[in-house]
């Protein structure tokens, strides 16, 4: 739960409470000694910072991109749906690929089966950079 900080303007004293968020919101907060409403929150920097960064991380996690080298079905999935947020016609190749990744073969296996791929450059990577 977090806590918040104030100070009385009446007794001049610095008090805490503890609320949640809902409580916070609604509750009509005194201070302690005096009973008095005349009281100022006192702002600091607070944790939720932390945690904010926190989960940024957990969504650019390198570790589950490397992951998907064992896994075309998601891969296929994934190419598919940046495709589709660019709005670009990758060309009938990068669907080929899609399509192959997406029933779970390896990117191996799509790359000797279509040896046209890319014509000399990565065939698997068609203007995306995976
Ligand atoms: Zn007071």
């Amino acid at each position: 739960m977090p806590y918040y900080e104030y100070y009385c303007t009446d007794c001049n004293q610095v008090f805490e409470i503890f609320l949640t968020y809902q409580e916070y919101g609604s509750q009509m907060i005194s201070c302690p000694m005096c009973e008095s409403s005349q009281i100022r929150r006192i702002i600091k920097p607070v944790r939720v910072a932390r945690s904010e960064e926190g989960r940024l991380e957990s969504l650019t996690d390198p570790e589950q991109l490397e992951g998907l080298d064992n896994d075309p079905q998601t891969l296929g999935k994934m190419m598919r749906q940046m495709s589709q947020e660019l709005g670009e016609d990758m060309g009938p190749e990068f669907d080929e690929v899609v399509d192959r990744l997406e029933k779970g073969q390896s990117p191996e296996d799509i790359e000797n089966d279509l040896p046209d791929l890319g014509s000399g450059g990565d065939g698997l990577n068609p203007g995306l950079d995976l």
